[in-house]
């Protein structure tokens, strides 16, 4: 058997992808590897969304080179966003590489591997090509919680964004083949399922005859086994009521929605390109929490974009405030090539990016903490998936808002079950709960418990 070193930067995309070049390559008699000093073939995966990320991939390369010279029949391959974006710096920068390919030419990995190999020169294959769902899984042992692609690309172009650029356009996988793909991990045991799209509550648009994410969701539900559904990346201006009603009706959907809002000002919202006021996300937050209470928001944020004032900046640290949030990822805005932010002549200085990130963060935190306390004496139904990272004594599982408890097992094994706990305490990221001798830590059901109980709420 040859070995396989893959190394993954970035999304769920990213792992995603990861996971089916693995699967299609272990068809072909490829073993993965932990050690890259064993590999015959090593595959980095790429992200291309900061230039931090792209910079830790060169650095990278830069010490796979020793690997090289020692083994001149080494393979190294790049795909991901960076190969669709980067091909010539990549073959620039770091000329031992063999193999340039984007996520359209995922499916045809081991052709181009073989490829690679024969013909001793830089193979790069970054095209356009035809949506192609992919269902390999790598063998894992931990068969708990899996990954779905249900679209790719997306259609927005906020002007910071690469997105576009390295994955095109939206297009949607079918209902029938993603619920093959759904019914193929209930059967190997997978109890949760995560759909992905770069602007997944856009599925279905392109399809004929069109459908949307609440149809899908409602049809994953009826899949034996499969006891959580969670999408990510939504968009708010795709973020329908049908949607948001399918979060309180349809029981295996989770309460928990990551929602970006990137700016709280209205000005830059319309320089980013993002198609919605802060008025209209704070509708649709309004509604989100009239519909389906205790639901846990998250959200993307960037700080420093071309442009942004102190006051622009402050009025998302009010949206912050507003909406409450459990929890956030913000960023320093980091120009990419080809994007027309880059291009505007006002970029923020870096200091001034790192000192709001940092007050940014500080406000998070808070809320953070505040809204963990707050479920202090509730209690939650918890997805066990493995021991906790503090104390490998105890159990660690996600409540279907997806924060992170641990607790006393009392040595029982209950990894994969659902259990019910009492949240006794309330760290700035994490809970600690108590097992409640449970009456019904049962698998869900349209009679099971209602869905403000599994969230929390009593
Ligand atoms: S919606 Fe998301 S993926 Fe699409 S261009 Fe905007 S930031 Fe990028």
């Amino acid at each position: 058997m040859a070995k396989l070193h893959l190394i993954t930067y970035g999304c769920q995309m990213n792992e995603y992808d990861s996971e089916r070049v693995a699967g299609l390559l272990g068809n072909l008699q490829y073993d993965l590897t932990d050690r890259e000093e064993d590999a015959d073939l090593i595959l980095l995966n790429t992200c291309a969304i900061r230039e931090k990320a792209e910079e830790k991939v060169f650095s990278r390369l830069g010490q796979l080179r020793r690997l090289k010279a020692k083994n001149p029949n080494l393979v190294i391959g790049i795909m991901g966003c960076m190969a669709q974006l980067q091909q010539g710096a990549i073959l620039e920068r770091a000329p031992m590489v063999d193999l340039v390919f984007g996520s359209p030419a995922i499916a045809r990995v081991g052709e181009l591997v073989e490829r690679a190999k024969r013909e001793r020169g830089p193979v790069l294959e970054t095209r356009e090509g035809p949506l192609t769902k992919l269902t390999g899984n790598v063998p894992r042992p931990d068969r708990l919680k899996a990954f779905v692609t249900v679209m790719e690309g997306c259609d927005k172009f906020c002007t910071f964004c690469v997105v576009p650029l390295t994955r095109g356009r939206e297009r949607s996988h079918t209902p029938e083949s993603i619920l093959a793909e759904v019914r193929g991990l209930a059967e190997q045991g997978y109890r949760e399922v995560t759909f992905l799209g770069q602007n997944v509550n856009a599925y279905g648009k392109d399809l004929a005859p069109p459908t949307d994410l609440a149809a899908l969701i409602e049809r994953v539900n009826d899949v034996e086994g499969v006891e959580r559904i969670r999408f990510t990346t939504s968009n708010p201006v795709n973020l329908t009521s049908r949607l948001i009603r399918a979060l309180r009706d349809v029981p295996k959907a989770c309460e928990s929605l990551h929602l970006p809002l990137q700016s709280g000002s209205d000005r830059i919202l319309a320089r980013m390109n993002r198609g919605y006021t802060r008025a209209r996300y704070l509708a649709l937050i309004a509604e989100l929490k009239e519909t389906v209470p205790g639901i846990a928001l998250s959200t993307d944020l960037i700080v420093g974009f071309p442009g942004e004032s102190e006051e622009d900046f402050e009025a998302t640290v009010d949206m912050v405030e507003q909406v409450g949030y459990d929890s956030l990822f913000a960023f320093r805005y980091s120009p990419r090539p080809r994007t027309p932010a880059a291009g505007f002549a006002d970029q923020v200085p870096e200091a001034d990016k790192a000192r709001r990130l940092s007050r940014l963060l500080e406000v998070a935190n808070r809320i953070g903490a505040q809204r963990n306390l707050a479920l202090v004496g509730r209690v939650m139904e918890l997805l066990v998936d493995g021991l906790s990272k503090k104390d490998p004594r105890e159990l660690s599982g996600r409540t279907r808002c997806n924060r992170a408890v641990n607790f006393d097992g009392q040595g029982r094994r209950l990894y994969g079950e659902l259990v019910n706990v009492r949240i006794t305490q309330a760290m700035p990221h994490s809970l600690r709960g108590t097992l409640v001798p449970a009456e019904a830590p049962a698998p869900l059901s349209s009679e099971g418990p209602p869905k403000e109980a599994l969230c929390g709420l009593r």
